[in-house]
């Protein structure tokens, strides 16, 4: 699957060329107001990928009413998304690459909130994370 035909699986419009900065350290993000996502234009074609994964789980996770979207900066919203993003990477390894690395890097605490933080920490003690690991 290449970045168009994943946009086409996305519940939500999608813009993939974001000219503005999201937010600090962020370079995607999913409104549940504006039922869009955003993708800073910043990033290679496999970056984008990877952080579109992230956000189509945000997305259908909204769409179907999951209960992580009853809380906001919601830690199990975040490992539903970082799941979503593994498992969207599978088959495309650079882009399955920037996931893991994103990953590690959050649960070390260089970039994301509390919240991201404890999610990428949760998601690494999980089988599927090794299964995820072994494509890289
Ligand atoms: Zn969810
Ligand atoms: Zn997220």
């Amino acid at each position: 699957m290449n970045l168009q035909e994943l946009k086409e699986t996305s519940p939500y419009p999608v813009d993939l060329d974001c000219a503005v900065s999201l937010y600090l350290g962020a370079s995607g993000r999913f409104s549940p107001v504006l039922e869009r996502i955003e993708i800073s234009k910043a990033g290679t074609p496999a970056e984008k990928f990877s952080v579109l994964s992230h956000e189509i789980g945000h997305a259908n996770c909204h769409k179907n009413g999951c209960h992580c979207t009853k809380k906001v900066q919601s830690c199990r919203g975040e490992f539903h998304a970082f799941k979503a993003g593994l498992l969207g990477c599978i088959g495309y390894k650079e882009a399955l690459q920037f996931t893991v690395l994103t990953i590690i890097e959050c649960a070390a605490g260089e970039i994301g909130e509390s919240h991201h933080i404890r999610a990428a920490k949760r998601i690494m003690m999980t089988q599927f994370w090794a299964e995820a690991c072994l494509g890289v």
